[in-house]
């Protein structure tokens, strides 16, 4: 363990003020300490916010629970307030952890802890999160409890606009914007729209798309550039799960590739198949081969 000097936060103002020296909060000490012990985490100052009055439970007017960050989970899941408005929140914190790890852990701590992905906390792995840069040990490891993109073939810790900015691009490539979030959507979005990828989309209500292309335009970026962007992303197939938006936002990628209009063939007249399309700097371009029937036997 790496030395450290201790200090305890008599009020609000001097915890904050810690805090903005680089001071470290401890609370229950559950995860915090075992980071520390295994070199992960090596914090200067560590904080103790113990005596803070963070440990009530307060329903507010509108009917939901401000539940104070130094709660116990035990004490948060066995609240009659929490029992009766949320019993939900009461059940899963009864099943995490161990009574143990309960009766110390609290509700900040618990909220604020690090990825418990097993290579983050194993200094000997590589792992993004906790070294930018030294790869994922979990794509080829361990990783049937890692729920986020686990075919992934890269994953990147940085800004997205940061990230697609030392990318090569071409007009093969597809930009999917999934985040929901401006502070990540616009400087991204308003590089990507000056790039020459073949498709641009990004997700969110129609409302998310009426503010985003508000922002957009506040920042600079033309009407021309605009029209390039598919937002709400997606072809509407009524997708509901992962999967089904997943499938949804594919299907865009094919039909804008190959120039399709995205509508039941069983609607349409005329050949099934389209000239071929060739990729170009721009976007995806259409180029024209002959039009010849399918031999007998061959696929349509
Ligand atoms: C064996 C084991 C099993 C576990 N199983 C589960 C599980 O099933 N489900 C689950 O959700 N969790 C689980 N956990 C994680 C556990 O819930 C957390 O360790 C605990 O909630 C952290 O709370 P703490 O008070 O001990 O935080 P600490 O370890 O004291 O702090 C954790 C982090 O939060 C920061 N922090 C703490 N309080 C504040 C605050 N008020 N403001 C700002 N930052 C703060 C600290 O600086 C630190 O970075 C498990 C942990 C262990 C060891
Ligand atoms: S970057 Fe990979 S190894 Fe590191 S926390 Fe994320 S999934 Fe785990």
């Amino acid at each position: 363990m790496h030395p450290f000097s201790f200090t305890k936060a008599a009020n609000t103002r001097e915890a904050l003020h810690a805090g903005r020296r680089g001071g470290r909060y401890i609370a229950g000490g559950t995860t915090l300490v075992d980071l520390m012990r295994e070199t992960v985490e090596r914090p200067e100052t560590l904080v103790d916010i113990s005596d803070l009055p963070l440990r009530e439970v307060k329903v507010t007017e509108r009917g939901g629970l401000r539940i104070g960050a130094l709660v116990s989970m035990a004490e948060a899941a066995a609240h009659p307030k929490v029992r009766s408005l949320f019993p939900v929140v009461s059940e899963a914190l009864e099943l995490s952890a161990s009574a143990q790890l309960r009766n110390m852990a609290t509700i900040g701590g618990n909220i604020m802890q690090r990825t418990r992905c097993t290579y983050f906390r194993d200094v000997t792995a590589d792992c993004n999160k906790r070294e930018p840069g030294s790869g994922c040990a979990a794509l080829h490891g361990f990783n049937r409890m890692h729920a986020i993109f686990p075919h992934a073939d890269e994953v990147v810790i940085d800004w997205p606009h940061r990230y697609l900015e030392r990318t090569t691009v071409d007009a093969r490539t597809a930009v999917c914007v999934l985040t929901h979030d401006t502070k990540f959507d616009i400087p991204l979005l308003r590089l990507a729209l000056t790039l020459p990828v073949g498709y641009i989309g990004a997700m969110g209500s129609r409302r998310t798309h009426d503010e985003r292309l508000r922002l957009l335009t506040e920042a600079g970026v033309p009407e021309q550039q605009l029209a390039r962007l598919h937002s709400p992303i997606g072809l509407d197939l009524g997708a509901r799960t992962p999967e089904e938006t997943a499938v949804s936002i594919t299907a865009e990628i094919i039909s804008c590739a190959n120039r399709g209009t995205g509508l039941p063939l069983s609607q349409g007249t005329g050949p099934i198949h389209r000239p071929l399309v060739t990729h170009r700097a721009g976007g995806w371009m259409t180029k024209s081969v002959p039009t010849t029937a399918p031999a007998a036997g061959e696929a349509r």
